[in-house]
């Protein structure tokens, strides 16, 4: 029995109160069929002395609540004691006495309908149980089987319904079209055995041939050919279709995916769980929604062929059929057990696989290329990705055998029967019940027929298989996007008052400390705003706040007047030019990069070319081989690799394109060298004339112009003034300063 219908039978079913009566819901099946999961029992009151045997008891056992059928009463020495077993048991549960009994289930509700335990099946059921338990229990087991077999495949077709309608929206003519090809291929395997039959009687027919026959003998023969050949173009035909009906699922998938990486929190990549769910998804996109169209379309085509397969027999000799079914059971059952159970090895294998890849990325990755060299460390690395290799090769391997091992058996039951079935065949030609072109007929749609029967069972439990694996890429599109979405008011243009945080408190989903904590500061528009502080203190957190990238735990961000929970999250990041710490390298080419900055306006050469001038870059685009048509970085042919702190440029030079009134700048010259960086804080102070500008540094002599510098420590500002101010205090910032000095 499958785990599921074993903890089916398992009591856990929950007493509680209602207005009138105590209710007793059932969350087992070991009163089946009397009660079933779901039943909700109305537990009447009643004295120890007024119970009697074949009452449904209800009693506390090991804090458990169960109902179960009362077999007997025992009275011994001064004690009574009560024995239950629930009607689908094998045992009888452990002996309680009176203080245990909660009252008896006289009447139940089973969905909207109520039943007494006097009514006619009930008590039938109940002299069942008492009397032919053990006969009855196999065939109660199977009925639930097939019950949860049933919802199984019920939900998993409604889910692959509604999963359909999302992944394959718009691709619905193509789909009527392959599936039209499908009927086809389902019909013509069995249009070639009838004309294959009636060619083989018309040849064996004793008559002496005429005209007649001979023409109906061509006829035959041009027909079985033209099956022939129209079996063979369709497969080329399907192919075609099929191609194109990938193509467009894909690229919706594709579509669907990137939209959804695209707003999705960044919490999201910092949340191992969610990475797991994203690496399956990632994983899922490029194959299982296309899978999954084309098992539809084997659904149907093998539907078809078992309609047409029905009637053949149905014409003849239908019981056979009914062997051909049976031969089909056990490696349906194997196909249905198997696929659950390879979607949880698959599902458990997630994590481990992506810290494999994870592995993999350092061994073959370029950003780790130096290290690797310098450090040797490869072995280290390598080693713990053949550990993890191994166990996943082993739980796999292991899970294989069994299948393998029961699939021998199935098949060879079902070959057994096949035969069995062409004997008897045979015997029937013997007895001249059936010509010998039946008989051809016959071993065919047997040979097809179970080909058919197998490929219906496998496509059903592969589309099961296969949308449970779906329902991960569903999962994650249908991930909530807390931080980026909400909020319908447009942002202040220009701020007029400025940006003010009030007592902000912060933390990381994954995180046990506070990133930021009471925060409270003011940004007045258009003036420039510094934050310093050591590593860690806080600084690009601020910044991804105010950008609205995480919403905050405590406390407030207003532009101007409105939260920024309010604001419309895309238009707010329309008014925002900024550098991030770790600012992205796109291998394209040098235009490209700096144009990225403001995707909505016509590229504009000149505002590149001055954006690029601004940054300090421009001169070295300019020397490039193709100027700024260059391609940048080495991942593809011809492209031109530039050194960090140029990159570093290109990312400024990409804010400078944007030209937006609000600036946020994290460590911008982190990778600049001294004159770069005097370049750049030019470009800023000119610039940025009339903007709101946040920068955030470590080195002093970037952030000592700013109007207001704030000093974080420990995610919390301890100081705030201007550069001379800070100085005359002597504090933090002061000490910075002079440790600073020197660099
Ligand atoms: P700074 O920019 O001042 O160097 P950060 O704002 O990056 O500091 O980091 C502040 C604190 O938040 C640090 O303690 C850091 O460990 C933590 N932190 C930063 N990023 C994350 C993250 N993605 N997940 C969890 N903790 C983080």
């Amino acid at each position: 029995m499958s785990d599921k219908t074993e903890n089916q039978s398992k009591d856990e079913s929950e007493l509680y109160h209602d207005k009138q009566a105590v209710m007793l819901r059932m969350h087992g099946n070991s009163m089946y069929p009397t009660l079933q999961e779901g039943d909700i029992g109305i537990v009447g009151k009643c004295r120890p002395e007024d119970l009697e045997v074949g009452d449904i008891v209800v009693f506390k056992s090991k804090e458990k609540i169960v109902a179960h059928r009362l077999m007997k009463i025992q009275a011994q020495a001064l004690m009574v004691t009560y024995m239950t077993q629930g009607d689908k048991n094998l045992h009888p549960d452990i002996p309680f006495i009176a203080e245990a009994i909660k009252g008896k289930i006289t009447t139940f509700q089973r969905k909207n309908a109520i039943k007494t335990v006097n009514d006619g099946s009930v008590r039938r059921l109940a002299f069942i149980a008492t009397h032919f338990r053990r006969i009855v229990i196999p065939f109660y087991n199977f009925a639930l089987r097939v019950r949860y077999y049933n919802k199984k495949l019920k939900d998993s077709f409604l889910s692959l319904h509604k999963n359909m309608k999302i992944v394959g929206k718009g691709t619905q003519r193509q789909f009527l079209k392959n599936a039209f090809i499908a009927v086809v291929q389902g019909v013509l395997p069995f249009l070639l055995i009838i004309f294959m039959k009636l060619l083989i009687d018309a040849l064996t027919n004793p008559i002496v041939p005429n005209v007649s026959i001979w023409s109906n003998q061509m006829f035959l023969l041009v027909m079985t050919a033209l099956l022939f050949l129209l079996n063979a173009l369709i497969t080329v035909i399907k192919s075609y279709y099929m191609e194109r009906l990938s193509y467009s699922v894909k690229c919706r998938s594709y579509e669907l995916l990137q939209k959804k990486h695209s707003e999705l929190d960044l919490s999201m990549y910092e949340n191992a769980g969610q990475q797991d769910q994203m690496h399956r998804a990632d994983q899922e996109v490029g194959f299982r929604p296309v899978k999954i169209m084309s098992e539809l379309l084997m659904l149907i085509k093998s539907l078809t062929s078992l309609l047409v397969m029905l009637a053949l027999f149905a014409s003849i000799q239908w019981y056979l059929v009914l062997l051909l079914v049976i031969a089909i059971v056990p490696s349906v059952v194997v196909q249905w057990q198997y696929s659950g159970k390879r979607y949880l090895l698959s599902k458990n294998q997630s994590p481990v696989e992506r810290e494999m890849g994870y592995y993999n990325r350092i061994l073959t990755g370029f950003p780790f290329a130096k290290e690797l060299r310098l450090f040797g460390y490869s072995g280290i690395f390598h080693n713990r990705f053949l550990s993890i290799e191994e166990k996943l090769e082993k739980d796999k391997k292991s899970l294989q055998q069994s299948e393998l091992k029961a699939n021998v058996f199935a098949q060879l039951f079902a070959v057994f029967l096949i035969f069995a079935s062409l004997a008897y065949l045979v015997y029937l030609k013997m007895t001249g019940a059936i010509t010998i072109g039946s008989v051809v007929l016959f071993f065919f749609v047997f040979q097809r027929g179970f080909s058919v029967f197998m490929e219906l069972f496998q496509s059903l439990a592969k589309l099961v298989e296969d949308n449970t694996f779906l329902n991960d890429f569903m999962d994650f599109l249908n991930n909530p996007v807390k931080a980026g979405g909400i909020g319908g008011k447009n942002p202040p243009s220009p701020l007029k008052k400025g940006i003010k945080v009030e007592n902000l408190r912060f933390r990381y989903e994954m995180s046990k400390r506070d990133a930021l904590t009471s925060v409270s500061l003011d940004i007045p528009a258009g003036k420039t705003v510094a934050f310093v502080g050591a590593n860690g203190s806080g600084k690009t957190t601020l910044i991804k706040l105010l950008c609205g990238f995480y919403l905050p735990l405590e406390g407030s961000i207003r532009y101007d007047d409105i939260e920024l929970k309010d604001l419309n999250k895309e238009a707010l990041r329309g008014q925002i030019m900024a550098v991030f710490q770790d600012f992205a390298l796109y291998n394209i080419s040098a235009n490209e990069n700096i144009c990225l900055g403001d995707v909505k306006k016509p590229y504009n050469p000149d505002q590149a070319k001055k954006a690029a001038e601004s940054a300090g870059i421009a001169e070295v685009l300019e020397r490039l081989p193709d100027g700024y048509q260059t391609l940048l970085g080495n991942l593809f042919k011809n492209g031109e690799e530039l050194s960090i702190g140029q990159w570093q440029k290109i990312a400024i030079a990409r804010a400078f394109y944007r030209d937006s009134p609000i600036v946020f700048m994290d460590e911008p010259s982190s990778a600049l060298d001294v004159d770069s960086e005097k370049q750049l804080l030019g470009s800023l102070k000119k610039l940025g004339k009339n903007k709101t500008v946040v920068i955030v540094s470590h080195r002093m002599s970037t952030v000592q112009w700013a109007d207001i510098i704030y000093v974080l420590d420990q995610g919390s500002i301890v100081e705030s003034g201007n550069h001379e101010e800070l100085m005359a205090s002597r504090g933090r910032y002061y000490d910075m300063y002079l440790a600073n000095k020197g660099e």
